[in-house]
């Protein structure tokens, strides 16, 4: 088989999906899965519809194309704020998109209206991580904005927390939230349907008991991936954290000194060596580098020390093995590898397909 090579268990992406729609169900939350991390993979998207969720959402055109195009029959949504280069495409193959900015829905509406085809809105609002976000205090005014434009249909409301500021979904943010919910509706004597919130780093506050107000979804991705939360990365009880496993093969094998010798400068990644002098080590090299993953993210299922990386090469301490060339070597990915390593095309992705045991 060839590597470096990332290997998909769907069995275990089945099931994490499965718990998380049937806890969050009981709540009274939908569950919409997150594919961007996956490119849009059409294998994993029909595993997450398979094991119940709503609908799917995806930050990139070039994904929801790709899924669109493999007939993965589910309503799409566009997560990331459009680029007004990209109304087009968003119309013409997302039901509904995230919005903050009136300019682009209103390029949205031109769009749709042109194509006769209903475009959904969500509107994404501020609640304290800074990310993307209309003020709360201007919200209605670009709703009597929105309310009025053809061939839109204003969804409902949704937030992000927990990404740029690593701010907590709790119940103060989400309160207001659901207050906000309420006013709209009476003002504009409107129903909102969809209320979103927010990615996996809403866990936490929904499966702790708190009442939901008018939450009713949440848009999942890591969660459902990786078994764990992002708030502390604490592994989700009752889910795997092994869905992905990479697999590398050792290049070069030799006892080396522990530290360089000559003159030091610094190295081509801007670092400097900070390495103590253990003596003599085995040295390995492993074949993939920073084009193809985040190594600080990865960590080996053996007891190899990493001790650095370049473009092409991953260089480990692995004195309590006998490694030879052309073994493999296997590691854990967290979220930010996991992107990588699925986003470099030097990395073969291997799917293990749902056992009819695992959907029984
Ligand atoms: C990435 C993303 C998500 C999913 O986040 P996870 O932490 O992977 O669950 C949800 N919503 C938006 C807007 C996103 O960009």
């Amino acid at each position: 088989m060839s590597t470096p090579r990332l290997e998909i268990d769907l069995n275990k992406i089945y099931h994490n999906a499965k718990i998380l729609v049937e806890r969050l169900g009981g709540l009274g939350l939908s569950v919409t899965g997150v594919t961007k991390s996956m490119l849009g993979h059409p294998e994993v998207a029909n595993t997450l519809l398979q094991a119940g969720v709503v609908s799917l959402g995806d930050s990139r055109i070039e994904n929801i194309e790709t899924m669109h195009e493999a007939k993965i029959n589910s309503s799409m949504s566009m997560i990331r704020t459009p680029m007004l280069s990209q109304v087009e495409r968003i119309v013409l193959n997302s039901d509904i998109s995230f919005n903050t900015e009136l300019i682009t829905i209103e390029a949205l509406s031109k769009v749709a209206s042109k194509n006769k085809r209903f475009h959904g809105v969500i509107l994404m609002v501020e609640t304290g991580d800074l990310r993307e976000g209309i003020m709360p205090e201007d919200l209605e005014e670009i709703i009597e904005m929105v309310l009025s434009l053809p061939y839109i249909e204003l969804r409902g409301l949704g937030t992000n927390l927990g990404c740029r500021n690593g701010v907590s979904p709790d119940e103060i943010n989400m309160n207001e939230l659901s207050r906000l919910v309420e006013t709209i509706e009476s003002k504009f004597d409107i129903t909102l349907d969809i209320i979103s919130g927010g990615n996996s780093s809403s866990l936490n506050w929904a499966l702790t008991g708190q009442d939901i107000g008018r939450i009713n979804n949440l848009r999942l991705g890591e969660s459902i991936l990786l078994g764990c939360e992002p708030l502390y990365r604490k592994p989700i009880e009752g889910l795997y954290t092994d869905a992905f496993r990479l697999v590398v093969e050792v290049i070069e094998s030799k006892t080396k000194p522990s530290l360089p010798w000559g003159i030091i400068a610094q190295s081509t990644f801007g670092e400097k060596p900070t390495e103590h002098d253990r003596g003599d080590i085995t040295q390995t090299i492993l074949a993939i580098g920073r084009q193809d993953i985040d190594f600080t993210g990865v960590n080996a299922y053996l007891d190899i020390d990493i001790l650095g990386a370049s473009s092409d090469h991953l260089i480990v301490d692995s004195s309590q093995y006998q490694m030879v060339v052309g073994d493999k070597v296997s590691f854990n990915v967290n979220y930010s590898a996991l992107l990588q390593a699925m986003t470099s095309p030097f990395v073969i992705k291997t799917i293990i397909p749902v056992s009819n045991k695992t959907l029984k």
